[in-house]
């Protein structure tokens, strides 16, 4: 029996922010006319018809971001700039970038890497990652990107899972995995890249040093696989917010929908200095991290470090950032860092943030704009959704805490149990209509899990949400998580958001706690700002102030104070792990859990 979430919007608190006239705005954005663009949009003339493709017809995707550039003439602009762990700096220009990823692609076609061979990259973000991967890309190979976190089960799981033909990684992380690498039958080859020379790697048949490999490779005859739309080149392992992650495959194809977002989507111009804070770990760092960004011809920073709320500020301030993307995790710890840091620095190169992973809660949407003076972008997409569907845009007025409306040549729906469409106003199950080009191509080796998410014509995208009256879309739950509380169904994002809006509170998961009567209650779990103790007093205060901003019902019943948010790699609360902790059960795969908050 379907019952509906009734919408109880902490977030109708909030102001609509509206955005001032294109010609008021600083600069001009791509995507002027939303609704009309929309209204006439055509795949083919928008999206495939803007890359260059191969002289054969074929497609690409490192070529488009890479190659292209310096064939048009544009080979002297700057790729990347890379900011080191320790303050180190290196800038490659276009050119240099096809250089070196020529030369790797050389070096694998030797190596007799085959077309979709799964090549997995293991390692830091130094700017050989990007010459590997593209050079993997060039020569037909997919690449395969963990985050460098990771210990040695989580990635033998994955290489195994893959067949794995190639490991591109670096000493440190090598000698993490070594005794378990001799497991992956099908390996062939480990590539070590020893950025500083540091290292006494043993070389030998297998193990082979990045270095001597780019030393000695001619290039000047690389030929460029001539891959077409429909050649793997991505595969990529979910977040793990819900259960075991799944290798979500990709094919070349995907770049059209990567590049035309973040043309729109990101507002992305040549020249852009662009600052994208995700690991290519995850997927964000790979579709927005890598291709959206260089097929758009921006200058990509590329920071090597971690979160830290003065060293993000410090680089947007000393490189004049212009386009930032972040997540949610990220904004809620530089709210947390405060105001007054925000005050240090001039941000005011900065024209466009995005936001993506997790719901913006409205409560950071509305920090973001006093404190960057501009609103924050958020929007919607997953590992299998391959890049943005849903947007905040840079000339659509924001609804603190809707994820916006659907990206151009996307279409969006709202199903009730049934997969049938449902209205303005009521809640249901996410979907989109199959078809769209960056749509995931399978998930490896798991046809039944792939097939089930396809319902009725629709993709079911395993989140539930609601459409308002104007086409926004307000994101509700992972269907996992959502709570049956005493016949209503409760999102925890609105929960969370409630109570994000204390001022003691910097982070709160929200579970359903199962109970003899109501069937479960609502429990939240809170981490705190910096000179806030936790307190009785305080989780009272906090029960209190949650049902004054959502309803006895629907306000926690329970809340425990706790010093870190489990949290995967990628910033998402892991709300089924708080479950399980609650109720002594086993935490399931927890390989990618942050380890250190
Ligand atoms: P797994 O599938 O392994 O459980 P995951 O779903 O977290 O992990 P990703 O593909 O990285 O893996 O994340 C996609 C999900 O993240 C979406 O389905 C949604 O639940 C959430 N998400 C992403 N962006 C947003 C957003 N702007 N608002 C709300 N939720 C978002
Ligand atoms: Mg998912």
């Amino acid at each position: 029996e379907f019952l509906y979430i009734e919408l109880r919007r902490t977030t109708m608190a909030f102001e609509e922010i509206t955005k001032p006239s294109v010609s008021d705005m600083k600069e001009t954005p791509n995507l002027i006319d939303y609704q009309s663009t929309r209204e006439d949009f055509d795949w083919y003339r928008d999206g495939f018809s803007g890359l260059d493709w191969l002289p054969d017809g074929g497609l690409n995707n490192a070529y488009e971001a890479v190659d292209r550039h310096v064939n048009n003439g544009k080979g002297k602009q700057k790729a990347l700039i890379w900011i080191g762990k320790n303050g180190d700096e290196e800038t490659y220009t276009y050119s240099q970038f096809k250089e070196e990823s020529d030369k790797f692609g050389q070096v694998m076609k030797n190596l007799g890497m085959q077309r979709a061979d799964r090549v997995f990259i293991f390692m830091d973000r130094i700017p050989e990652l990007y010459f590997a991967a593209m050079g993997i890309l060039k020569a037909g190979g997919v690449i395969a990107p963990l985050f460098s976190a990771f210990g040695p089960d989580p990635v033998r799981d994955r290489m195994e899972d893959a067949g794995a033909s190639f490991l591109v990684t670096t000493p440190e992380l090598k000698s993490k995995i070594d005794t378990m690498l001799p497991d992956i039958k099908t390996l062939q080859k480990v590539i070590v890249i020893d950025k500083s020379d540091s290292a006494n790697i043993k070389t030998d048949e297998k193990t082979l040093l990045y270095k001597d490999l780019m030393k000695n490779v001619d290039a000047t005859n690389f030929i460029l696989e001539p891959t077409t739309q429909y050649d793997f080149s991505i595969m990529h392992y979910t977040s793990g917010s819900t259960g075991k992650p799944k290798g979500v495959l990709h094919r070349h194809q995907a770049v059209v929908q990567q590049w035309l977002t973040g043309k729109w989507a990101l507002d992305l111009k040549e020249g852009d200095i662009y600052f994208c804070t995700a690991d290519p770990g995850w997927v964000t760092g790979t579709s927005y991290g890598m291709m959206a960004p260089w097929t758009n011809c921006v200058t990509q920073i590329i920071y090597e470090g971690g979160f830290s709320a003065a060293s993000w500020y410090e680089i947007i301030q000393k490189y004049g950032v212009t386009v930032w993307y972040t997540a949610p995790t990220a904004i809620r710890l530089l709210m947390r860092a405060g105001e007054a840091v925000v005050q240090r620095y001039d941000l005011s190169s900065l024209r466009f943030i995005g936001s993506v992973g997790e719901p913006l809660n409205p409560e950071a949407v509305v920090w973001g704009n006093k404190n960057y003076k501009m609103p924050i972008h958020d929007n919607w997409w997953q590992t299998e959704t391959g890049a943005i569907m849903c947007a905040n845009y840079a000339t659509t007025n924001i609804r603190p805490g809707s994820m916006g409306k659907p990206f151009p040549g996307v279409t969006m729906g709202i199903l009730d149990d049934q997969y049938n469409e449902l209205g303005a106003g009521e809640s249901g199950i996410l979907a989109v209509r199959p078809g769209w080009p960056s749509q995931m191509f399978a998930y490896w080796q798991q046809d039944e899990m792939y097939n089930s998410r396809f319902k009725k014509g629709w993709y079911i995208t395993g989140d539930q949400a609601s459409i308002d009256e104007d086409g926004y879309f307000w994101f509700q739950g992972r269907a996992d998580d959502v709570i049956n509380t005493a016949g209503h169904l409760v999102g925890p994002f609105e929960v969370e958001s409630a109570l994000i809006e204390h001022k003691a509170v910097a982070e709160a998961g929200v579970i359903g706690k199962p109970d003899p009567i109501a069937m479960e209650v609502v429990k939240a779990f809170v981490t705190l700002n910096p000179d806030y103790e936790a307190t009785d007093q305080l989780r009272r205060e906090l029960i209190g102030f949650a049902r004054d901003k959502l309803s006895a019902g629907v306000a926690p019943r329970e809340i425990d104070f706790i010093d870190v948010m489990p949290k995967t790699r990628s910033g998402k609360i892991m709300r089924r792990l708080l479950k399980a902790r609650e109720l002594g059960l086993p935490e399931g795969d927890t390989s990618t859990l942050e380890d250190d908050g």
